[in-house]
């Protein structure tokens, strides 16, 4: 948008003014912000207003996704880059006296999310807006997003994230807009005119009321909505109760409708069985679909032509109710017959897989099921008969393999069936996970559909994790190669021709060093710790979860210990080790982990002679905007997953982006990472995936593979040096009662771990030969964009023409 100075100065005093009853330059620092954000949002109206208005009379088809998890970061700069105004305000501003990076640190993380499936959610709202899409993404506007995290002794604690006080000025409320979701209840048949109509009775009514998040996207007409819905008693009052002198309980009932929307369940890569978290999906999927009916209705007057214009996709299964639901509607509310109704449902919906691990398989009891949801209930039981009906046609007489496949059996509702059985395309999200979907998994149903299955390896919004958080790279490319880069990051591979070019590589190891300072500025602030801008910047930085493997890291850092210990004078690169991480508040053996990263940290950091040559740092509190600091500082990308479980990874992304050069096994999307940049630019170790796989069929048992320097490693575990004695992680790795020691296989692969971790260490002494990885890695990142991901989700899986 084409704004002056003075017009910019203008909106800010008038919004000011409106708001808050000051001009500008007598606004609080606070109030200043919100104004900030106010004038940024009312340009984003205008804007998705025209917008809307040229899709509407296109009668485009048009993309709902749906997710319970968005993690949005922050907005504000981010939106002013998208405009291309980044520069006018910091102007206007600055001739109030007042610095722009004041007024977006206290902007607070929207982090309506766990770790990488939410975060991608929003890197494919901007990549949609930024291809022009018209796409709207549906979640929850929880009140509390994920957790803060404080470490008190080495342990993690979790504190409220009250991120609406200074987030909100995002959120538009739209209470007129508001559906009713029916919970719990009874059921009353009736046949009439010989149909049979099923009417919903005594349940517990509960408001959703939206609230709409402008996105926007880089150089483009288009501003999508980012809509949270809010749970909300459609009752005031109790005023008998009140009458009564009964205050508490007159506002009991709106309570426990409102706790719907409370709180995101901070559990990642696991379910959580509970009451209130169903609801919380079924209020997302109904309220959705409610919205986008109506909405269609309104404009076409027909639902028939609904798979032509809409397509709703679901996030992993915690949206998957919209199989049900989605058939609901049709048949309760707009009087279709189960055939029409299910040709629609099967048409609209497509579905994404995000993992293999099946502590993360969504199941609900039955009973659970039944009782919250009973009409839902009934309708997935009529799914699940026509399916088995389907089944025994194709698999006769197999009823182990039918049983497999069905959405209900052994008294629980399995919620990625009930998708494969209904959606029109299902995919993984990198190659290897959608083989093994196919090969293993969902190979039951591959066999009768395979045309059902794709694949589309994930992205990333590179403009935020290049251009904004590392300005200073951004502009050194643009500066070689021209700015296409920023519309199509593929242009990146312009790069490679400064391969070993010695000007271009001292100047990449200066933005290094300046991004390293930054860092260590940070470090420094937050845990009182001195790092050596000059040593390696070694960073793992995801979630706390066994098969991510950190403690594979902390392991070899006390072997890289014992080594110093051992010869004081032993050749060994300074390094860095960071890490940041979240456990779910409820997983243990993470915690436990955490602590151990911190007893290290502690006994490295006690010791003088080992101090100068290590240093381990936890972050406390990971988050988008936490990433964005850390990731352009980071010059090795640790991805050492067990082979087989990280179904693509879009940290390894967002650093080798960065210019950090990937210390991985061949698992997620670390196998095309490896494709690209060639085997001479990625630091490879462990086992593959068959390998793993083969090592469980023979019985694994660790302590055959137990080295003697691993040896020493695992001792320290318990001797008391570390303070604290890890009892428990030694034994989750060592004790092989049922054959279960050790499910990750740390222990198998620490050794070739290790010599890759010796490796890092001797190549990045020869700084120009390690700078060059680095470059490439740079100039190959551009497959990675969530742009090209998007595309290939409108060719392959929407059927949305660009
Ligand atoms: C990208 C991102 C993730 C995902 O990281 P992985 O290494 O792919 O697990 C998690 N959390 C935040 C805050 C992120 O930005």
């Amino acid at each position: 948008m084409n704004y002056k100075k003075d017009e910019v100065t203008n909106l800010l005093n008038t919004k000011c003014m409106n708001v808050f009853g000051c001009s500008i330059d007598d606004a609080t620092e606070k109030q200043a912000y919100k104004t900030l954000c106010y004038v940024v949002k009312d340009l984003l109206a205008e804007k998705r207003s025209k917008f809307a208005k040229q899709y509407k009379e296109k009668e485009g088809k048009q993309v709902y996704y749906m997710s319970m998890e968005f993690l949005v970061g922050t907005s504000l700069r981010n939106n002013l880059y998208n405009l291309g105004m980044e520069s006018v305000f910091k102007s206007a501003l600055k001739q109030k006296k007042i610095d722009i990076n004041s007024l977006y640190a206290m902007e607070p993380d929207a982090g309506l999310g766990n770790g990488g499936l939410g975060r991608l959610a929003s890197c494919y709202m901007d990549a949609m807006t930024s291809l022009g899409m018209m796409g709207t993404g549906f979640s929850i506007r929880y009140e509390f997003g994920i957790f803060k995290q404080k470490i008190v002794d080495g342990w993690q604690m979790e504190f409220p994230d009250n991120w609406l006080e200074m987030g909100d000025v995002w959120l538009n409320r739209r209470e007129d807009e508001s559906f009713i979701i029916k919970f719990g209840g009874t059921l009353k048949e009736e046949w009439t005119d010989g149909k049979l109509k099923v009417t919903h009775e005594n349940y517990q009514p509960v408001m959703a009321v939206p609230y709409d998040m402008y996105i926007s996207g880089y150089d483009t007409d288009a501003v999508n909505k980012l809509v949270l819905w809010s749970a909300k008693s459609p009752n005031n009052l109790d005023m008998t109760a009140f009458s009564r002198g009964e205050y508490v309980r007159s506002l009991e009932e709106n309570t426990m409708a409102e706790v719907i929307s409370k709180i995101l369940y901070p559990a990642d890569d696991h379910i959580e069985g509970k009451r209130l978290r169903i609801k919380q999906q079924y209020l997302l999927v109904s309220a959705s679909l409610q919205s986008i009916l109506l909405k269609h209705i309104k404009k076409y007057k027909t639902l028939d032509n609904l798979p032509d214009k809409v397509a709703i996709h679901i996030n992993d299964t915690h949206p998957a109710l919209c199989v049900p639901e989605l058939t609901r509607i049709l048949i309760d509310e707009y009087g279709y017959d189960w055939d029409k109704a299910w040709d629609i449902v099967t048409r609209t919906l497509t579905y994404t897989n995000h993992t293999v691990m099946s502590e993360a398989l969504e199941r609900w009891p039955e009973s659970l099921f039944s009782a919250e949801l009973p009409r839902i209930y009934q309708i997935v039981l009529e799914i699940n008969r026509r399916l088995v009906q389907k089944l025994n046609e194709v698999y006769p007489g197999d009823i182990a393999k039918i049983e497999y496949m069905s959405p209900v059996a052994h008294g629980e509702v399995r919620m990625a069936n009930l998708c494969l059985a209904a959606c029109h395309k299902v995919n993984g999200v990198s190659k290897l996970h959608s083989d093994i979907l196919i090969n293993s998994i969902f190979k039951d149903y591959y066999n009768i559909e395979p045309d059902k299955f794709t694949n589309v390896t994930n992205g990333i919004a590179y403009r935020r994790w290049l251009c904004q958080s590392n300005p200073e790279l951004a502009s050194l490319i643009k500066n070689l190669i021209g700015d296409k880069f920023v519309h199509d990051a593929t242009a990146l591979e312009g790069l490679l021709k400064y391969k070993g070019d010695k000007n271009v590589l001292e100047s990449l190891q200066k933005i290094k060093l300046v991004k390293k300072q930054a860092l260590a500025k940070y470090i420094s602030h937050a845990n009182g710790i001195n790092v050596d801008p000059s040593s390696i910047f070694d960073v793992q930085i995801k979630r706390l979860h066994e098969y991510k493997r950190q403690l594979l890291n902390v392991l070899q850092i006390l072997h890289m210990y014992n080594v110093i210990k051992d010869n004081p004078n032993a050749d060994i690169t300074p390094r860095t080790f960071v890490f940041a991480a979240k456990a779910s508040a409820g997983y243990m053996m993470a915690k436990q982990i955490i602590r151990l990263i911190s007893a290290v940290a502690d006994l490295v950091d006690s010791d003088a002679a080992v101090r100068d040559k290590i240093k381990v740092v936890f972050i406390e509190d990971y988050k988008v905007s936490l990433a964005e600091i850390i990731i352009p500082a980071a010059e090795i990308s640790e991805q050492i997953s067990i082979a087989g479980k990280e179904a693509s990874g879009t940290g390894n992304m967002k650093l080798m982006i960065n210019g950090a050069v990937t210390l991985g096994t061949l698992d997620g999307a670390n196998v095309e990472i490896c494709e690209q940049v060639g085997k001479d630019n990625i630091f490879l170790f462990g086992m593959t995936a068959p390998e793993v796989e083969e090592l469980w069929r023979k019985g694994y048992n660790p302590n055959f593979f137990v080295t003697p320097e691993l040896k020493r490693v695992l001792d320290m575990l318990t001797s008391g040096i570390l303070g604290t004695r890890f009892e428990d992680i030694s034994k989750s790795l060592l004790t092989n009662s049922f054959g279960t020691a050790d499910a990750y296989m740390t222990i198998a692969d620490f050794e070739s771990y290790r010599q890759a971790q010796e490796r890092v260490g001797k190549e990045y002494l020869n700084r120009d030969k390690f700078t060059d990885m680095s470059l490439v890695n740079i100039a190959k990142a551009g497959i990675f964009s969530a742009d090209r991901a998007v595309k290939e989700y409108a060719d392959n899986i929407w059927n949305i023409k660009l």
